[in-house]
C-alpha cells in the first residue's frame, strides 16, 4: 500500500514542479521595467482642478504691496512674519509669499544704482520666481490666472529681458497672456451666469409679482361675482316676493269680488237668490219665452201666520224657519227650478218646462214636505205651513211682472180658502170674481 502512495504522490508531484519551473520562466522573461518609465508612472501628475484657500493677511500684503503710499518696512516686516509664521502655508500661498518677496526686492532695488547689485537683484529675483514657478503643478489653472498670480510672468519676462535672454521673456509673456486671457474668459462666465442669475432672479420676481396680481384680480372678480349673484339673488327674491304678494293680491281681490257678486245676488239670511236676481232670471225666461214659447210657471209661496211665530218664539226663531224651510224648498225643486226669496216670508220659484198643472204638482209637494217635517225643535205645536199661488205664461205678450202679480192673485186666493193650499191663477180668472 505505501509503495502505491509514493507512486500516487509522485505522479502529482512532478506535474506541480514542472508547472511551477515553467511560471517561474516565464516570470523570468517579462522585460523589467525601465528606471525612467517607473518614473514617469509615478510623476503621472494630475492637476488640481479647485482654488487653494489664500491666507487674508496675505491678499492683504500682495495689495498693499501694489500701493505706493504704504511703507516699505511695514510691508518688510509683514512678508517677513508670513516666511517665518510657523503656521504651514499651502502650494498657491507658498506662490503668492515668493512674489511677495520678489516685488519687495523690486522696490528696495529701486535705490541700487551698481551694476553689480542689479545683477546680484535679478539672479535672486528670478531663482525666487522660478522656485515660485515650481509649485505651479500643485495649483490649479484657474488659479495661476489669477492677476496676483500672473505677476510670475510679466516679472519673469521683464528680468529675462533684463539678461538678454528675449526667447525666455517671450515665453514668459506668452504664457502670462495665455493665462491672462484664461482669466478674462472666466472672468467674463463668471459675469454673465451672475448677470444672468440676476436676470433670472429679477425675471423669477416679475412673474411672481404677475401672478401676485392675477391672483389678487382672480380674487377680486370671485368676490366681484359672488356680489353679483347675491344682488341676483336678492333681486330675484324680491320680484319673487312682489309677484307672491301679487298674486296674493289678486286672489283676495277675486275672493272679495266673488263675495260681493254673491252677496249681491244671494240672501244674506237663507242664502238663496235674493229679488234682484229672481227679477234678472224671470226678465230672461221671459224674452226667452217670446223668441221659442216653452211651458213657464211660478209659484209664490207665503209662509201662513208667520207673524205668530216671530211674536210667539222670537225673532231668531223666524230666522230659522225662514232658514229651514227655504231647505226643504230647495230640496223639492228640480235642478232647472230657481229659487229665490221674494222679501219677507215670501218666495218665489221659476219653473220652465211646466205648465200649470207640473207648477201644482211641484207647490203640493212642497206643501206636503213641509207638513211632514218636524217643526216642534223650534216651535212647539205650530204648524208651519204654505199658501201658494201659481201663474203659467200664457202668451208672449206677458211681462214678468204680469206673472208675479197672477202668481200673487193666486196666493191671495188660497189664503182666503184658509191657507195651507195651493191655487193656480187660471181657475181663479176662469171662476167669477
Ligand atoms: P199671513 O198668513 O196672512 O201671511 O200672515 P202673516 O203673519 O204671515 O203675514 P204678515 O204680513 O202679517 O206678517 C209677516 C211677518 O213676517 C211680519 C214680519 O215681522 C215677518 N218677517 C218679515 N221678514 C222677516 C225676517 O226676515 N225675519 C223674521 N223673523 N221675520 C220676518
Ligand atoms: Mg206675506
Ligand atoms: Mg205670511
Amino acid at each position: 500500500m505505501k509503495i502505491v502512495n509514493q507512486i500516487i504522490l509522485i505522479i502529482l508531484f512532478f506535474p506541480m514542479v514542472f508547472i511551477s519551473i515553467s511560471q517561474a520562466n516565464e516570470l523570468a522573461n517579462v522585460p523589467a521595467l525601465t528606471e525612467g518609465e517607473d518614473k514617469k508612472t509615478s510623476l503621472l501628475h494630475i492637476p488640481p482642478t479647485s482654488m487653494l484657500p489664500i491666507n487674508p493677511e496675505l491678499l492683504f500684503l500682495m495689495t498693499q504691496l501694489k500701493q505706493t503710499s504704504v511703507k516699505d518696512h511695514k510691508v518688510e516686516i509683514a512678508v517677513a512674519q508670513l516666511t517665518l509664521s510657523k503656521t504651514p502655508l499651502n502650494a498657491a500661498e507658498q506662490y503668492l509669499l515668493l512674489i511677495a518677496q520678489v516685488l519687495l526686492k523690486e522696490k528696495g532695488q529701486l535705490k541700487e544704482k551698481s551694476t553689480n547689485s542689479i545683477n546680484n537683484h535679478i539672479s535672486n529675483v528670478i531663482a525666487l520666481l522660478q522656485e515660485a514657478e515650481q509649485l505651479s503643478d500643485q495649483i490649479s489653472e484657474q488659479q495661476l490666472a489669477q492677476p496676483d498670480f500672473l505677476q510670475l510672468h510679466l516679472l519673469l519676462a521683464k528680468h529675462y529681458a533684463n539678461q538678454e535672454a528675449y526667447d525666455l521673456a517671450y515665453l514668459e509673456k506668452e504664457s502670462y497672456l495665455k493665462k491672462y486671457n484664461v482669466y478674462r474668459k472666466n472672468k467674463r462666465s463668471a459675469m454673465i451666469a451672475s448677470l444672468e442669475q440676476s436676470y433670472e432672479v429679477k425675471d423669477k420676481k416679475a412673474n411672481n409679482a404677475l401672478m401676485e396680481s392675477q391672483n389678487k384680480l382672480k380674487i377680486r372678480r370671485v368676490a366681484e361675482v359672488q356680489d353679483e349673484k347675491i344682488v341676483q339673488q336678492y333681486n330675484f327674491t324680491l320680484i319673487l316676493i312682489t309677484v307672491i304678494a301679487f298674486v296674493l293680491l289678486l286672489f283676495r281681490q277675486l275672493r272679495i269680488r266673488n263675495k260681493l257678486v254673491l252677496l249681491t245676488r244671494t240672501d244674506a239670511l237663507t242664502g238663496i237668490a235674493n229679488r234682484s236676481t229672481l227679477f234678472e232670471h224671470g226678465q230672461k225666461m221671459i224674452t226667452n219665452f217670446a223668441k221659442q214659447p216653452e211651458e213657464l210657471s211660478i209659484l209664490l209661496l207665503d209662509l201662513d201666520h208667520f207673524k205668530k211665530i216671530n211674536d210667539n218664539f222670537g225673532h231668531h226663531v223666524g230666522d230659522e224657519v225662514l232658514i229651514l224651510v227655504s231647505g226643504l224648498l230647495k230640496e223639492t225643486m228640480r235642478s232647472r227650478d230657481m229659487l229665490s226669496r221674494f222679501g219677507g216670508e215670501e218666495f218665489v220659484a221659476l219653473l220652465p218646462f211646466a205648465d200649470s198643472n207640473k207648477a201644482k204638482a211641484i207647490a203640493m209637494r212642497i206643501n206636503d214636505k213641509i207638513a211632514q217635517y218636524d217643526f216642534s225643535s223650534l216651535v212647539l205645536q205650530t204648524k208651519v205651513t204654505f199658501s201658494i199661488g201659481v201663474a203659467t205664461m200664457t202668451d208672449n205678450q206677458m211681462s214678468f211682472d204680469d206673472l208675479l202679480h197672477n202668481a200673487d192673485l193666486a196666493m191671495y186666493q188660497a189664503k182666503e180658502q184658509g191657507r195651507n193650499t195651493v191655487v193656480c191663477h187660471q181657475n181663479i180668472s176662469e171662476a167669477p170674481s
